[in-house]
């Protein structure tokens, strides 16, 4: 039952990813009434993949424990990935995907570091502004280009 979950959540989640893609598609298409339908559809997979995981997890624990499992065991457990992706990429001479996990890799090493501050500083909630190609955050202050992917600054979408 666990590894059917699984999959329906991977697949909702890969389904909810691509719906955000048409929607971006259709934005720059003009046509906002697929974009929306499609913005919509985004939200809809995403909230049945949330329900589909918290059935297969249970009990979601308290902050403090959430911040300590991502800190220990979810961010390293996907720099490991983006890890052996890169390698296996190297060894079929495959640079977009070899450069794709190289970024993501060292966007993930950085969003280590950004989860420990928030585990250390108690403080008031950063501004972030999070590159929409690549998924770099950077806090407090709209970089002019993405020091990953160097996409402009239009790029970059603002979480409070
Ligand atoms: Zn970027």
């Amino acid at each position: 039952m666990e590894e059917h979950s699984l999959n329906l959540y991977a697949k909702l989640i890969k389904e909810a990813t691509r719906m955000e893609v048409y929607a971006m598609r259709a934005d720059k298409d003009q046509r906002p009434e697929l974009a929306r339908m499609y913005k919509a559809l985004t939200v809809s997979h995403k909230a049945q993949a949330r329900r589909v995981l918290l059935q297969i997890r249970g009990f979601i624990g308290h902050s403090d424990e959430n911040l300590s499992l991502v800190i220990d065991e979810e961010l390293p457990a996907f720099i490991k990935a983006y890890a052996k992706c890169h390698h296996q990429a190297v060894e079929i001479n495959n640079k977009a995907i070899a450069i794709g996990c190289d970024h993501a890799s060292r966007i993930t090493q950085m969003n280590l570091q950004l989860a420990k501050r928030a585990q250390e500083l108690r403080q008031r909630p950063d501004t972030f502004f999070i590159c929409d190609f690549c998924g770099f955050i950077a806090s407090a202050n709209l970089p002019d280009t993405c020091p990953i992917c160097t996409a402009a600054s239009r790029r970059f979408k603002k979480v409070c």
